[in-house]
């Protein structure tokens, strides 16, 4: 058997293969959802809320394994007639400096992706979405959405394949040390500007005003001895009624950002917890352990995608006469859903722990209570799922399941 046919059969097997892997997890947890609600959980749906839950979660499970199958399968088809050379060619018609060869290939294949994506979001928010009642977003909304995205890929992503294949051509050899430097220093960057640029520019941001949460916030902080640099109040509830808050950056750059549709369904002393939650992240410097995480795994990575620069039968296997740089990086990201789904194990698994930890920070040093009935409204307003399955939760969840969570704040509260 020749190397090609091989190198062939281990690419088709291996998206098969992915495919069936995350439908069998999915499907496994979908099946656990009759399994009996653990006793700290029982009370955050009522009956009939709890009804609806199961309709939104039969129309999610639905939704995402006839979208997952028809990526799939047009994946293969596209391999199999032959669709990449042809569009390496329309990209070598259109110019022949090699970085924007690989910037035009990548951007065929990614106007079949942004279709596709239209379709779907498009669906998920106002058919889905829309019938549960959580879909806030007006179609103009949505469009502005779509066409900021795009613009926001193409100069980012474009600028992104553009350095990565200048890298490639001028310091093969030392592709891949530059490659990361490059990768972490932009990783660092976009953890700076999230919320200044990325999250500005789709969201209202204003400063928390003077009220009795903002000085309930201020003296928590302060008997933790914790600097609060900014928070600041999105206007998240113009897309969707689901709550959440989060914590962005470092040093001066850092700040804590809360969805305004949580400050309107929770309590002050929950909002006082969920901001303690934050602050515990941030104490036990979670961000840089992330950090850490994330430029390991580009190394890893970049590892994977070296093989399909140095091994010219990947590209010739499927019909290339040379090396193709876009057709690597398409064809890197099918041998990575398997190898990321090996790392989310780990890195999952540590997120999870940060949780727990920031849990038990806003517990002892704020208040037990709070921080559950926080959790309880949490999980009720974004519709959790209640008993999603073990296996699952390892794989994929990066938040602990709330019963879970709730478990580990009443141990503190018992010592
Ligand atoms: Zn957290």
């Amino acid at each position: 058997m020749g190397i090609e046919l091989t190198i062939r059969i281990i690419m088709y097997t291996l998206i098969v293969l992915s495919y069936a892997i995350s439908l069998w997890l999915s499907i496994l947890n979908y099946k656990n959802r009759n399994a009996p609600i653990p006793e700290e959980v029982k009370d955050i749906y009522d009956e009939e809320k709890y009804k609806t839950w199961h309709k939104y979660n039969m129309a999610n499970f639905k939704f995402e394994t006839i979208v997952k199958t028809l990526n799939t399968i047009l994946f293969i088809l596209l391999l199999a007639i032959g669709f990449f050379p042809f569009i390496e060619k329309l990209s070598v018609d259109i110019s022949n400096q090699y970085e924007l060869q690989a910037v035009i290939f990548i951007g065929f294949y990614f106007v079949i992706q942004f279709i596709i994506d239209i379709f779907t979001s498009y669906y998920k928010t106002f058919v889905i979405e829309e019938k549960f009642g959580f879909n806030k977003a007006t179609k103009k909304t949505f469009v502005k959405d779509k066409i900021k995205n795009l613009l926001l890929t193409i100069i980012l992503g474009g600028g992104l394949i553009y350095g990565l294949a200048s890298l490639y051509t001028k310091l093969s050899s030392m592709f891949f040390l530059y490659a990361f430097l490059a990768l972490v220093i932009i990783l660092l960057l976009v953890n700076i500007l999230y919320v200044k640029i990325f999250i500005s520019m789709f969201n209202k941001l204003t400063p928390l005003e003077d009220s009795s949460l903002k000085s309930k916030i201020e003296d928590f902080a302060k008997s933790v001895g914790y600097e609060i640099k900014k928070i600041s109040v999105m206007d998240a509830s113009k897309r969707s009624s689901k709550l959440n808050a989060f914590f962005s950056g470092f040093g001066k750059f850092k700040q804590i950002v809360l969805y305004d549709t949580l400050i309107e369904k929770c309590s002050e002393e929950e909002i006082v917890a969920v901001l303690a939650h934050e602050i515990g992240h941030n104490k036990h410097k979670h961000i840089w352990s992330g950090f850490l995480q994330m430029s390991i795994e580009i190394a890893i990575y970049l590892a994977v995608l070296e093989l399909f620069l140095k091994i010219k039968e990947f590209s010739t296997a499927f019909n290339f006469q040379d090396i193709n740089f876009g057709f690597a990086l398409i064809m890197f990201t099918v041998l990575l859903t398997p190898i990321s789904l090996i790392i989310g194990i780990f890195t999952s698994y540590i997120s999870r722990k940060h949780e727990y930890q920031a849990d038990n920070f806003a517990a002892v040093n704020y208040n037990a209570d709070s921080m559950e009935s926080a959790l309880k409204v949490l999980a009720r307003e974004n519709f959790s799922n209640l008993t999603p399955h073990p296996l699952y939760v390892k794989m994929y969840y990066s938040h602990p399941p709330t019963a879970d969570r709730i478990k580990a704040i009443r141990k503190v509260k018992e010592n």
